[in-house]
Parts: C-alpha cells; sequence; structure tokens
C-alpha cells in the first residue's frame, strides 16, 4: 500500500465506508456487478481503489427504496420534524468535515483548503433548507367565481440527481437538501469518477435521523447505472449537473418517459474589465475567476474581455499574478491549485491549449510545474478573435482567453456571442453602467467588481447551452414542489354551470 492508498484507506476507515466505493441503497453498503472502473489519483496518476459500476438492478433497487421511505418522510413526519432531522444533518456534517474534505482533495484532486469550504457549505445547505421545511405553504388565490381557491405545494415523489466530478459533495448537498426539505425521496448518482463523499454525506445524514431509504447513492455509469434510474417508474424529475452533451442525451432519455428535467450545464463566461475599474482588484477578480480550482468551474471567467486601453498593463498585472500562486498537493495546506481532476479531462485542457497555440495564439503560461500529475499550470491566450474555438469551446482548465474591446456596445456584443447563458461579472467604476452590462449580458448570474460569490440563499442557473431550470435559493424548491389547485364551493347552491338531478 502507497503512502496515499494509506491516507485513502484511513479516511474511508473514519467515515465507516470499507475500502472501496460502494453505492448507499435503504442504509446499507451494496456492491455493484458491471464493468470495474478505478479512482486514480490526479497527483501521482497511481490507482487509489476499484469498484463495479453499479447498474441496472440497483438502480432499481434504490428508486423502489427511495419510493417506499418517501411515503412516511413527506406524509409520516411533520414539516418541523423534517425541518429538525435537517438541521442535525448539518452539524452531524460538521463533525466528520475532516475526512470527508481529505477524500475529496484526494479523490478529486481539488485543494483541501477549498474542500474544508465546501464540507461547510454543505452543512449550510442543509440548515438553510431545513429551515424552509415547514415554511413551504401555497397562496389563496381570489377566482372570481367566489370559490375558495388555494394552492398546496407538493413533493414530487422521487428525483434522480446526476451530478459531476468537479464539486461532488458540494453539488451533492447543493441538490439533496432542498429536494427532502420539500418532502421527495432521493436517488442520487454522483460521478464515477468522485462518487465516495456523496457516499460518505449520506451515510452521516443517516446517522444524524434521515431516514434510511429516503436518499440512496448509486455509484457507477452514466450510461448504464444512470438510464436506468432516468426510466424507472418511480422517477418524477432528473437534475443534471454536467456537461451540455451529457445533458443533451439525459434530458432526451427524460422526455421520453415524460418527465421533466433541470440542466445545470456549463459555460463560457465573460469577465469584463472597464478602464475605470481598480485594476489590482479586478486583477485578483481575474484570478479566482479562472485560476481557482484550476478552473474546474462551470461559471469560470474563461473569456477576459480588457478595454483595449489597459489591456496590455491588465495581462502583465495578470500573469505576474499567476506566477505566483502554488500549485501542488491537494492535501498540502499551501496548495491553491491542485492537477486537473483526471486523465480524460487532462487530455482535453492540454489539446485545447495546443489547438489554440496551433490557430496562432500567444500562450503565456508559467515555466514551474510539478513533475507528475495531471497539471496544467495557469495560462493566459492572447491574440485571438471571440469566434476561435478557445473562446467558444468549454475548456474547464486554468486557461483564460483574453480579448480587447473598444466600448460598452462591443463589450456586450463580445460577451452574448457565445452559445452558453451561465455567468458573467463586470469590473467599473461607474454604477450606471455596472448596472447597464447587468441588465445587458445574457447569464442566470452576473457579479459586479466581484466573481464567484455564491450562496445556498440565492438562485443558480443557466439559459442556452447552460441548461435551464434553477438550483438554490427558493427557485430550487420551487423546482422540487409542484402547486396543485383546490377549489371550495361555499355557495348554499353549487356554482356548477352544467348538469341535471332529478
Ligand atoms: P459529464 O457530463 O461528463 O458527467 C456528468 C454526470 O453525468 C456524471 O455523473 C456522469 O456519470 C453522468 N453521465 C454520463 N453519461 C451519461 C448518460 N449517458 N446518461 C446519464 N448520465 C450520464 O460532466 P463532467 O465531465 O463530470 O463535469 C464537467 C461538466 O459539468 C462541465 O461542463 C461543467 O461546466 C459542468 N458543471 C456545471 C455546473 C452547473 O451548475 N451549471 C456545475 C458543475 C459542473
Amino acid at each position: 500500500m502507497t503512502d496515499r492508498q494509506g491516507v485513502f484507506a484511513a479516511q474511508m476507515t473514519a467515515l465507516g465506508l470499507g475500502d472501496k466505493p460502494q453505492s448507499w441503497i435503504g442504509g446499507a453498503l451494496v456492491d455493484g456487478a458491471g464493468e470495474i472502473i478505478t479512482l486514480v489519483d490526479p497527483f501521482t496518476e497511481q490507482p487509489l481503489a476499484s469498484y463495479a459500476d453499479a447498474g441496472a438492478d440497483l438502480a432499481d433497487l434504490a428508486c423502489d427504496a427511495a419510493a417506499e421511505a418517501q411515503k412516511q418522510w413527506s406524509k409520516g413526519l411533520s414539516a418541523a420534524a423534517r425541518g429538525q432531522v435537517m438541521q442535525d444533518i448539518a452539524r452531524a456534517v460538521l463533525d466528520y468535515a475532516e475526512p470527508i474534505a481529505k477524500l475529496e482533495a484526494l479523490v478529486a484532486g481539488k485543494p483541501i483548503r477549498d474542500c474544508r469550504v465546501e464540507v461547510a457549505k454543505v452543512a449550510e445547505m442543509f440548515a438553510y433548507y431545513g429551515g424552509w421545511a415547514d415554511k413551504l405553504h401555497g397562496e389563496v388565490i381570489p377566482v372570481p367565481s367566489g370559490h375558495l381557491n388555494y394552492t398546496i405545494r407538493e413533493p414530487l415523489g422521487v428525483v434522480f440527481q446526476i451530478t459531476p466530478w468537479n464539486a461532488p459533495i458540494f453539488t451533492g448537498g447543493w441538490q439533496i437538501a432542498p429536494a427532502i426539505a420539500a418532502g421527495n425521496g432521493v436517488v442520487i448518482k454522483p460521478s464515477e469518477l468522485t462518487p465516495i463523499t456523496t457516499v460518505a454525506l449520506v451515510k452521516i445524514a443517516e446517522s444524524a435521523g434521515l431516514p434510511r431509504g429516503l436518499v440512496n447513492v448509486l455509484c457507477g455509469l452514466g450510461p448504464t447505472t444512470g438510464q436506468a434510474a432516468i426510466a424507472h417508474p418511480a422517477v418524477r424529475k432528473v437534475v443534471f449537473v454536467g456537461s451540455p452533451e451529457t445533458g443533451r442525451r439525459v434530458a432526451m432519455a427524460a422526455a421520453a418517459a415524460l418527465k421533466p428535467a433541470v440542466l445545470e450545464l456549463g459555460g463560457k463566461s465573460a469577465n469584463i474589465v472597464f478602464e475605470d475599474a481598480n485594476l489590482k482588484h479586478a486583477c485578483l477578480g481575474a484570478q479566482a475567476a479562472i485560476f481557482s480550482g484550476a478552473g474546474q468551474s462551470c461559471v469560470a471567467g474563461s473569456r477576459l474581455l480588457v478595454h483595449h486601453s489597459v489591456q496590455a498593463q491588465f495581462l502583465d498585472l495578470l500573469a505576474e499574478g499567476m506566477n505566483q500562486i502554488v500549485l501542488g498537493d491537494p492535501l498540502d495546506e499551501a496548495t491553491q491549485i491542485g492537477p486537473i481532476s483526471n486523465s480524460r479531462q487532462f487530455a482535453h485542457v492540454t489539446g485545447m491549449v495546443q489547438a489554440a497555440q496551433d490557430a496562432g495564439a500567444d500562450v503565456v503560461t508559467r515555466a514551474v510545474r510539478p513533475d507528475a500529475g495531471y497539471f496544467v499550470p495557469p495560462t493566459i491566450l492572447r491574440g485571438l478573435g471571440n469566434r476561435a474555438a478557445a473562446a467558444q469551446t468549454e475548456i474547464f482548465g486554468p486557461v483564460v482567453t483574453a480579448i480587447s474591446f473598444a466600448d460598452e456596445a462591443e463589450a456586450i456584443a463580445l460577451a452574448n456571442d457565445t452559445a452558453f447563458g451561465l455567468a458573467g461579472a463586470v469590473w467599473t467604476a461607474d454604477v450606471g453602467r455596472a448596472h447597464r452590462m447587468a441588465e445587458a449580458v445574457r447569464a442566470g448570474t452576473f457579479w459586479i467588481n466581484s466573481y464567484k460569490a455564491i450562496h445556498v440563499s440565492s438562485p443558480f442557473g443557466g439559459s442556452l447551452n447552460s441548461g435551464f431550470g434553477r438550483s438554490s435559493g427558493t427557485d430550487a424548491l420551487m423546482e422540487y414542489t409542484a402547486a396543485k389547485s383546490v377549489w371550495l364551493d361555499s355557495a348554499p347552491v353549487p356554482k356548477i354551470a352544467f348538469g341535471y338531478v332529478s
């Protein structure tokens, strides 16, 4: 056993998880029987553990378990009691924050400091939505007929959630917490590359009082396990977080079964810097926007639009800053950027940079990087237009395409000239311009003199190739419930317009 396999084993033991990923169904660890999947440490490129794809049989078992537990959760407990369980889960997650963060850092390659923040945010998500559990009520609508008309927000039943590898436990909490607060049962399939922390989360939640079977985790592949769960009759909605290509497949499979879907997909967000901005602040923002998480963030500021009068100065500042970022072992406290999370993504990012260079880009990057691991150093691509592949395709790595603009109108036109609509930002001292940009740029989230601020209480989502529907905030509660309209006639003689009695 290598040192890192030892670290892996120690965290697994601390969480009571055995020695490899296993699905969590009905309150128990269950082995799959399909294709073998190997988790690789992206820092050493060495295997950590292997397991078998859950497959269709386990998908059926998980959906059946969720359907059974959901009846009791939504009808057998008061909403206040459900909220209390969620508050208890929030506290329990914090008790296990360290082993979860370490496993996430090891398997996903994300710096431990980022993982700790994400685990704390997951606890916050359960506390936030726990607070909503007994405040989800409908409306009384003054219909003209004189009936008493009111609405009830009902849970959907079982929801199936699919999440990606770039922020596994964060995305898991982001979707599980509103779903159960609204009274649903959940089956969740994290990425086959990073499934363990989601299993840990649900196991911990059960130890804090979540009924067994209410939330089930499938460890496995999308085309087999994922598609089987989408098709299961108990599943009433599919919530997908991932790439546009897979999102299309998931939405088509859901549509074939007449099930609604929420898609949280990728982006190519514009980070826009005007000449009147505080350039030092904007430079810090630009680094956080594209280099944090090694750029593996759906909202990454991957297109940096800078006013032509300050572009050269700004890019020099950015290059200077990026040379000071600490690249290294995700488990090291000092590390600010870890490796790219997996070999497939590493090949994509390096391929995109090479293609940009072949297309004539001036590639500004750092010479020094760790010898092993899927490392891509922070990189600026200059000299490309907005229609270049590097400005239109999601690279999902620490690589920013820098483009200049002449005025507000051109900045808006460039910002909106992509197939995405997820996020964007502006840096300016002019408050009127800031609001004009916020209104004109197509994005579900927009920052003014800031980047990447996000909170569970605020809605999140996109349009076009960035998907549809909303996560977080009260919008997520709407996504996870349906309105029922109830009509009561209190008149002495019913106000029915048609019918006969003898
Ligand atoms: P991906 O699309 O490859 O995989 C996402 C999930 O889909 C995984 O769990 C995978 O197993 C599953 N999957 C794959 N094929 C499937 C199929 N045929 N049927 C059902 N499920 C299937 O994405 P990824 O590479 O894991 O993650 C990176 C992508 O996620 C990027 O595009 C990024 O922008 C996006 N993302 C979006 C958000 C957001 O909220 N908008 C957040 C994080 C990541």
